[in-house]
């Protein structure tokens, strides 16, 4: 057991830059808002028919070429290669390539999907900025750091949708169907049990533990059920994110044996230094997550 005391004048775990007392902290918790993607008024009535988004008739400008995992979450990635998994495949692209470029949303879907572009970045790059400050390469005095988790799910979501339509594997529209409820998640929320995953190994007192690779390896692909695309897997920098879209309770039986879902932590440790990032996951516009204190050997709850 141990305390995570995050003084007010430390900088804010959202990344704002500003101190954490005079930004996300109130009364003891965090209140942190999920980002906006709906594109700034007024809307366009215009809908192009590639982008993923035209049934919200608010297209603009031409379709946008952009990269698969998007530009912002791949400067994070030090190795140049990156495998691409289908359904008995696997190929190994250069991250330049253009074949990992795709065109499923329009010019002003795609600027303002940019905000949750910005926090998958943080994200990896808070991941590997940990794992240096562990190793003693570099020093830092910050130790929470937090995300709202509704905006990694849709970070993953959008990457779902692209790896489909780009054709990359041989999951493609030619073969496979997306299952026709994906898009309004957008809006609102996954209920459980879809949602995120990360594998974890459970041990005996309800406690579990990250597999964290070691080699700096990236991949992604997209998880089938039958005919159906039921998911996502994203390994970046080490750590492996799935978002589960679909799939019926007796196959995500099997699947939450060795995953862990929707973390509310995820917590570094070496010695007594303990390094945090905390995933929001309350529905609504206002998350909180408890975060002065905390016991990590509490079992996780069951309405995460
Ligand atoms: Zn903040
Ligand atoms: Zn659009």
């Amino acid at each position: 057991m141990f305390t995570l005391v995050v003084p007010p004048e430390s900088p804010c775990g959202c990344g704002s830059g500003r101190a954490f007392g005079e930004c996300c902290l109130q009364n003891g918790h965090i209140r942190l808002s999920h980002k906006n993607i709906i594109p700034k008024p007024p809307r366009t009535g215009l809908s192009l028919k590639k982008c993923f988004l035209s049934d919200q008739n608010d297209c603009g400008g031409n379709m946008s070429g952009e990269h698969i995992l998007s530009a912002s979450v791949l400067r994070n990635i030090s190795n140049d290669k990156i495998s691409i998994n289908g359904s008995n495949f696997s190929r190994t692209h250069s991250i330049q390539s253009d074949s990992l470029k795709t065109k499923c949303l329009c010019k002003r879907h795609n600027s303002a999907f940019s905000p949750i572009d910005t926090e998958a970045s943080r994200l990896f790059k808070t991941i590997s900025l940990i794992e240096k400050i562990l190793n003693g390469s570099i020093q830092s005095s910050q130790s929470l750091y937090f995300f709202a988790g509704f905006d990694i799910e849709r970070w993953l979501l959008k990457a779902l949708f692209a790896t489909y339509r780009s054709r990359i594997t041989n999951i493609n529209p030619d073969n496979y169907t997306l299952p026709c409820y994906l898009k309004y998640f957008f809006d609102t929320s996954f209920n459980p049990p879809y949602g995120l995953y990360l594998p974890a190994k459970f041990t005996s007192d309800e406690q579990f533990q990250f597999k964290m690779s070691t080699i700096a390896e990236a991949s992604f692909g997209l998880i089938t059920k039958n005919n159906l695309v039921s998911g996502i897997t994203i390994n970046l920098g080490g750590i492996e994110l799935k978002l589960m879209v679909a799939g019926t309770p007796s196959d995500l039986a099997a699947f939450q044996k060795t995953h862990v879902f929707r973390p509310k932590f995820i917590n570094f440790y070496q010695g007594d230094e303990v390094f945090s990032i905390a995933l929001a996951w309350d529905k609504g516009t206002e998350q909180c997550v408890w975060i002065s204190r905390y016991d990590p050997t509490a079992p996780i709850p069951k309405d995460m």
